[in-house]
C-alpha cells in the first residue's frame, strides 16, 4: 500500500469549546485499496504494528500531516495544529526523534503545531522509558497528548512526571453524558485532574449538543466529534477553514452517524 500510494489522511477538526473555532485537526490514516474499498485503521494498524511496517507507515503519516499543516498556516495568521497518532512500536523506535525532526524540517512547520498523540496504555506500559522518549520529543518543541485517557490505568505519580500538554478523554466516557451518572463523574474528575496538573483537556467523540454543553460547563478546553465534523479529506477540511460559518452550522445537533467499522 505504501509503494502504491494507497494511504491517505483524513482530518477531524478540533474545536475550542469556549469560542467554537477550529484550532487544529487530528490526522487519521485510511487505506484506499485498488478496488476503491476504504479500510479503517482499526483493521490494519495492529497488523502493521506486529509486522513492524508501522514504522515506515508512521513516517509517511508524520510527513504528510506536517506538510498539510504547513499549508493551513501558510499566511502566518492562523496557528492551526495537527495531531498525529503514534503507536507503541514507533514510540520504541530509536530513530523516532530524528524522524519527527525531519518531518517538521521539510515543510518548515513550527514544532509547537505538531501534537503527538500516544495512548495512555502505551505510556503506562513502560512509564520510565516513556518519560525518557517524551522528554526527547518535548525537547524539539512538539506538544504531547495522552490519547484514550481513562482506559489505561494511569499511575498518578507517573502522570505528574510526564512531560505532556493535553489529556484526551476517551470517547467511552463522553458517550452517554450527561445522562449516565458514572460517566458524568469520570469526565468531571478527568477534567479536574488535568487542570490541577496544568494540562488541557480534549473531549473525544462529542456527538450531541447536550454533551457539548455539559463539557463546556465543566470547563473542558477542546472537543472533537461528529457533532462538529467527521474526519474528512484534506480538501474538505481546507474548505471548512475557508468558510468558518459552515463549521458553526455543523455544530448544530445532527442525527447520529454510523460508527466507523470496528
Ligand atoms: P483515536 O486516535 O482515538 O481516534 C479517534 C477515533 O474516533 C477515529 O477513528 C475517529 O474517526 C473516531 N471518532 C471521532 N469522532 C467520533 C464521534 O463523534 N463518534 C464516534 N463514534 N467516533 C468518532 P478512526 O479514524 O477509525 O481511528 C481509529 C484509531 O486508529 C485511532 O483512534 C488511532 O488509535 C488509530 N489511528 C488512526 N490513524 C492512525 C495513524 O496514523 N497512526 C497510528 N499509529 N494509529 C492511528
Ligand atoms: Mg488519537
Ligand atoms: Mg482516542
Amino acid at each position: 500500500a505504501l509503494e502504491r500510494g494507497e494511504f491517505l489522511l483524513h482530518y477531524q477538526p478540533i474545536i475550542a469549546m469556549a469560542g467554537g473555532e477550529i484550532v487544529g485537526a487530528e490526522a487519521l490514516v485510511r487505506w484506499r485499496r485498488e478496488s476503491g474499498q476504504m479500510v479503517s485503521p482499526m483493521d490494519f494498524i495492529s497488523i502493521a504494528e506486529e509486522s513492524g511496517l508501522i514504522v515506515p507507515i508512521g513516517a509517511w503519516v508524520l510527513k504528510a500531516a506536517a506538510a498539510r499543516a504547513r499549508e493551513w498556516n501558510v499566511d502566518g495568521r492562523r496557528q492551526l495544529s495537527v495531531a498525529v497518532n503514534l503507536s507503541a512500536r514507533q514510540f520504541r523506535d530509536p530513530n523516532l526523534v530524528e524522524m519527527v525532526r525531519q518531518a517538521l524540517a521539510e515543510p518548515g512547520l513550527a514544532p509547537r503545531l505538531l501534537h503527538i498523540e500516544i495512548t495512555e496504555s502505551t505510556v503506562m506500559h513502560n512509564a520510565e522509558e516513556a518519560i525518557a522518549a517524551l522528554l526527547a520529543l518535548r525537547e524539539i518543541g512538539v506538544r504531547i497528548s495522552v490519547d484514550d485517557f481513562g482506559t489505561g490505568y494511569s499511575s498518578l505519580s507517573y502522570l505528574k512526571r510526564l512531560p505532556v500538554n493535553h489529556l484526551k478523554v476517551d470517547r467511552s466516557f463522553v458517550k452517554d453524558i450527561p445522562g449516565d451518572s458514572d460517566n458524568v463523574a469520570i469526565t468531571r474528575a478527568v477534567i479536574e485532574l488535568a487542570h490541577s496538573l496544568e494540562l488541557e483537556v480534549v473531549a473525544e467523540g462529542v456527538e450531541t449538543d447536550a454533551q457539548r454543553k455539559f463539557l463546556l460547563d465543566q470547563g473542558c478546553d477542546y472537543a472533537q466529534g461528529y457533532l462538529f465534523s467527521q474526519p474528512i479529506e484534506a480538501e474538505a477540511f481546507a474548505a471548512l477553514l475557508a468558510a468558518p460559518g459552515k463549521a458553526v452550522a455543523q455544530a448544530k445537533p445532527r442525527r447520529r452517524q454510523p460508527s466507523p467499522k470496528r
